[in-house]
């Protein structure tokens, strides 16, 4: 049986939970699946290395602290909202790689959209809160050399480009 490793193409519903208040800071069904390659920084670390070696039909729940990160140490700026390619889904939680001062690229994530203006930071929204991670494995398949050089999985709940 095939088990979550580096190359593979992941499908998994999820639900990710803040344990202080409970509120549901993500959730995707079972129809509309995460679908992410395994080992290429597609998900947060600290559920991507609890997800190895789950095979498909196996349900999960992880508590984590700091699950995305501890807490901040930064304030996150302000970027107009033009900067961005339209296609992007500008959310709390998204993230996407920029060019740093010193032309070193720097992982930034989206704090929040407040009209014209994109809140970002290099820590994530959700960092220094304990939170629980649920789902289930819904499918699994080798990535394909494309996926694998693009380093992120391709069809329905992934990249579509
Ligand atoms: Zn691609």
């Amino acid at each position: 049986m095939q088990t979550i490793e580096n190359g593979k193409v992941v499908a998994i519903s999820l639900t990710v939970v803040d344990n202080a208040n409970g509120q549901v800071l993500e959730t995707r069904s079972e129809e509309l699946p995460v679908l992410y390659l395994h080992g290429h920084d597609n998900l947060v670390s600290s559920l991507e290395e609890r997800l190895v070696g789950l095979s498909e039909g196996e349900e999960f729940e992880f508590t984590v602290e700091d699950g995305y990160g501890p807490a901040a140490t930064s304030e996150p700026q302000e970027v107009p909202k033009r900067e961005f390619p339209k296609a992007w889904h500008l959310e709390p939680g998204f993230s996407f790689l920029a060019s740093g001062a010193n032309g070193k690229q720097v992982r930034l994530w989206v704090h929040g959209v407040k009209g014209s203006r994109v809140t970002v930071s290099g820590e994530h929204p959700w960092c220094g809160r304990t939170v629980t991670f649920s789902g289930k494995v819904l499918g699994m398949r080798s990535a394909t050399l494309e996926e694998r050089n693009h380093g992120h999985a391709h069809g329905p709940g992934g990249h579509h480009h």
